[in-house]
């Protein structure tokens, strides 16, 4: 036997991977970068251990940092690859839509760093894939004035670039400017109208105090949280012919057959949604989605049953539990869950588990960076029912110049991405000169120190 030279020896050395050691492995640090124009603001997060190894995750679009950063202290120390026990240990402190965002961003990288640290990729970890490649569907806005045509070519350009599954808005923001479209309660649309002018106005007035400033965004969040039953606005026959009518014009450019959902109906009540769903069951759609909030069990079961257009909710809800009222409720067709809010990656896997046993299909809605992405890509390759993913990012060119890794590039080809077979979510690193070009305006730096957050202790304990 010919032993290695000293030289040899080291220089094998050098190529060994520490983290193959996963028992040893323990969190040490976790840290943010906050970057804006992807197009929501997305808060990526890294959590570094004591091998070097570094997991990626990422809290909800649109949601605050600080709901995971009340989470190091609860992390420091322990095993990322205790995936599930640590992710009971701090699920109390996640809660519907954004603030569900630290628990499941936080979830991710647990994933991230388990598939590192074993070197298989997450899907496999979750069971296996059902399929070799994710379908995306397209979200779309129109450029200039809206209407259903323009809309239709919007949508076409699309399916030319390959995707198979089309997104559109349609609802009461599109009759504003209709005369007897609609009605509400007399000056409630124009002062909805003006303090949405004013607080958007605020961030670039460089005059007001902060006082005045604060006050403004609190007016803007009071009238547009008025739930959908409690604001009084209907549609009236002539809004719902011209919802009618955009959605004809739209069917009319892209024909039949390609599956179309629609989004962001405004908050209108139950029996609005009924009249305007009616009127468009004719077109197919593959869903209505969020048409009330998805609290409301009961008036899901009513509007499903009063309707044939498949009915989809579920991007604000925290936790499996939270879906099954809807789903036994029959309230719904399709569950469409976000992994950043629900709980994370196998939250989402078992969301969509339960929903199969109630004959429902899971979309998952995705507003996120390629992190959140390639996290909601892994759940839905293990999953039987899933039907496609979001994608609000089509037109973002450094989107996917964010991560490296050997993935391909483009991230999304021809309306599909190819699930990844590289350990743990499959990106190698984040490419840190992007980030810096992209930096949230208000929320600066780049993955620095929390240790502010370090010792952050209460007796969080949910019962005595
Ligand atoms: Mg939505």
């Amino acid at each position: 036997m010919v032993m290695p030279t000293p030289e040899t020896y080291e220089n094998a050395l050098s190529h060994v991977r520490t983290f193959s050691s996963p028992s040893e492995l323990r969190i040490t640090d976790i840290r943010f970068a906050d970057i804006a124009g992807a197009p929501m603001h997305c808060s990526l997060v890294k959590v570094y251990t004591n091998q070097g190894l570094v997991g990626f995750g990422e809290v909800r679009d649109g949601a605050d940092k600080a709901y995971a950063l009340l989470l190091k202290s609860r992390l420091l120390g322990e095993n990322p690859c205790q995936i599930d026990k640590l992710f009971r240990r701090i699920k109390q402190f996640g809660g519907h839509a954004r603030q569900g965002g630290g628990v499941s961003g936080i979830e991710v990288a647990l994933w991230d760093l388990a598939g590192k640290a074993y070197g298989v990729p997450v899907y496999q970890m979750l069971g296996g894939k059902f399929r070799d490649r994710i379908r995306m569907y397209c979200d779309t806005d129109v450029s200039g004035k809206d209407t259903g045509t323009r809309m239709g070519h919007a949508l076409k350009e699309r399916m030319e670039k390959g995707y198979t599954f089309l997104k559109m808005d349609l609802g009461i923001q599109q009759l504003l400017h209709e005369p007897g479209a609609l009605s509400a309660p007399l000056g409630f649309l124009e002062e909805m109208a003006e303090r949405s002018k004013a607080w958007y106005e605020s961030r670039r007035n460089g005059a007001l105090s902060d006082l005045e400033r604060r006050t403004l965004r609190s007016r803007h969040y009071d009238i547009f949280n008025i739930a959908h039953p409690f604001t009084g606005i209907h549609v009236t026959d002539k809004g719902l012919d011209l919802l009618e009518q955009y959605v004809a014009e739209v069917r009319a450019v892209i024909g039949p057959e390609v599956p179309l959902a629609i989004d962001h109906f405004g908050h209108i009540g139950l029996e609005d949604c009924i009249k305007l769903g009616r009127r468009i069951d004719k077109y197919h759609l593959a869903w209505m989605e969020d048409m009330i909030p998805w609290q409301y069990t009961e008036q899901y079961a009513r509007l499903s049953r009063a309707v044939t257009t498949p009915i989809c909710t579920g991007e604000d809800i925290y936790l499996k539990e939270n879906f099954r009222p809807l789903l036994e409720a029959g309230g719904v067709s399709v569950i469409h869950p976000d992994v950043l809010t629900a709980g994370g990656i196998l939250e989402t896997k078992k969301i969509g588990d339960m929903a199969q046993e109630y004959g429902v299909a899971m979309a998952i809605h995705m507003a996120e960076s390629p992190i959140g992405c390639l996290a909601a890509v892994h759940a839905a390759a293990a999953t039987e029912n899933f039907l496609a993913l979001e994608y609000h990012s089509v037109d973002i060119e450094w989107w996917d110049d964010m991560i490296v890794g050997k993935l391909p590039k483009p991230l999304v080809e021809n309306g599909f991405i190819t699930v990844p077979d590289a350990p743990g979510l499959g990106i190698e690193e984040l490419n840190d000169e992007v980030i810096a070009r992209h930096l949230h305006p208000d929320i600066p730096g780049l993955w620095e120190p929390t240790d502010d957050w370090n010792d952050y202790w209460s007796n969080d304990r949910l019962w005595s």
